[in-house]
């Protein structure tokens, strides 16, 4: 193996532009190769991180998208050296997939987050209180919910040992540490997180669940972290309604003719590339908070980063489609008629959103939109439609697809 130059971790700050997001993926593509499959478990704790990207918060929004980085990362180490971490970034895509052919899974999360956070008793908000502050006096785990806290990112190593003590050890409820990381992660997704804290509790793989133990912490953050009393055995929690079977994934619908308004919602921040050729772009508009009981983003780090991030995409999809400047604005019915209207837009485009809050927002807006004579017509990307009908099972039958699916996709597999 080529030595590597030394790494500098990127500041523990996320700037929200592409720019960034590009020379981070610069700096990592020489370590993504053989590097990353052999240090990615290793969490050498913030300030020193040289095995992993780092690169969540920008690919969650599609500042940058799976097509692109997967793309650079073959053409440095071809597919076997990057096979595994093209298969991690795979993971997001078939998370994503698996969620959107089970959308209720998603609601079912809310409900019993929300039910469970009314009827918290006093102990329970307490020990709650105690463990997001990282008072629970368990090494590691009280040192993950302030970097957690305070950076917005935490190691994916870090985030199973985390949520296993969460639910093993401390015995809180999992939709309750899920909605903890949703509020503080830059990179809080409805599908990674979600189901990543299922499969923890075993609910994602019927009956599969993962024990963080003292011996696995010790090795793989380097002695930093030996917690002792932790849970030594790991009883998968269980459901009382069986998941629903997965439904098709919806057609994506033909592009309008005539003129059109480009909505951009914090899902896709990269509209130059979400499109086919041909659309009518007549005018922006930007829509980066939903208020009310369930609002997003789901906490502030990730509100500020969106913010920046819709900011720098605002500016490179006016000059890229030769608009005049995006209207920021609410996502609701008449704030995106009055932004249509005002550029004689007779359709509105978005990349598409996966199941989460701005899909079911703009769900609920769209029959007005439709009554007004002005569609909503959501398009998504062929990375997806090719990859999220695959998600039907688990991740090793999926697994099993990638190389030829990235070969439908034009790049070597
Ligand atoms: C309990 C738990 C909750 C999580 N919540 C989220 C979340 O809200 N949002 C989120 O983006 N990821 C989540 N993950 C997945 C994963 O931990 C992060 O994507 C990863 O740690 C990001 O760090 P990185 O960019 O340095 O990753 P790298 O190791 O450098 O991986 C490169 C990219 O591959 C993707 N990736 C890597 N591992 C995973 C994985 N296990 N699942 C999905 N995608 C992966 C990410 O896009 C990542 O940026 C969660 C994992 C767990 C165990």
């Amino acid at each position: 193996m080529k030595p590597l130059q030394p790494f500098e971790e990127p500041a523990a700050a996320f700037p929200g532009t592409r720019a960034e997001a590009l020379l981070r993926v610069g700096a990592f593509l020489p370590r993504a190769g053989r590097h990353y499959a052999a240090g990615r478990n290793t969490d050498q704790g913030p300030g020193h991180r040289s095995d992993v990207s780092i690169l969540s918060p920008y690919l969650r929004h599609r500042l940058l998208t799976e097509r692109e980085v997967v793309e650079r990362v073959l053409a440095v180490h071809g597919p076997r050296e990057a096979e595994k971490f093209i298969h991690e970034v795979l993971w997001r895509t078939y998370w994503k997939g698996w969620l959107e052919l089970r959308p209720a899974v998603w609601e079912r999360f809310l409900d019993e987050r929300d039910a469970t956070r009314a009827g918290a008793a006093s102990g329970l908000a307490k020990a709650l209180a105690r463990a997001e502050a990282g008072e629970t006096g368990i090494d590691g785990f009280d040192d993950w919910a302030k970097e957690i806290t305070d950076t917005g990112y935490l190691h994916n190593h870090a985030r199973m040992w985390f949520a296993s003590i969460w639910i093993f050890t401390l015995r809180l409820p999992w939709t309750l540490g899920a909605d903890f990381f949703l509020r503080n992660l830059l990179d809080a997704d409805p599908a990674s997180n979600t189901l990543s804290w299922r499969w923890v509790a075993g609910l994602q793989t019927t009956g599969k669940t993962y024990l963080a133990t003292k011996e696995n912490i010790a090795r793989f953050t380097e002695g930093r972290f030996s917690p002792k009393g932790l849970a030594e055995t790991a009883e998968p929690l269980r459901e009382e309604t069986a998941l629903p079977a997965a439904k098709p994934i919806r057609p994506t619908p033909p592009v309008p003719a005539g003129k059109t308004l480009l909505l951009m919602t914090g899902e896709d921040l990269h509209p130059e590339s979400a499109f086919p050729k041909g659309l009518d772009i007549a005018g922006i508009a930007t829509a980066t908070r939903i208020e009310g009981t369930r609002p997003w983003p789901f906490g502030d780090k990730a509100g500020r980063f969106l913010a920046d991030a819709m900011a720098d995409a605002a500016s490179r999809a006016e000059a890229h489609f030769g608009t005049g400047p995006a209207r920021m604005g609410a996502l609701d019915a008449p704030s995106l008629l009055t932004a249509a209207k005002a550029c004689g837009a007779t359709s509105i485009v978005t990349p598409e959103t996966p199941v989460g809050p701005v899909a079911s927002t703009l769900a609920s807006l769209a029959p007005e939109l439709s009554a007004a004579g002005i569609p909503l017509v959501r398009v998504r990307r062929d990375w997806d439609s090719r990859f999220w009908p695959h998600a039907t099972k688990g991740f090793f039958p999926f697994r099993e697809r990638i190389s030829a699916l990235l070969r439908e996709e034009g790049l070597p597999g």
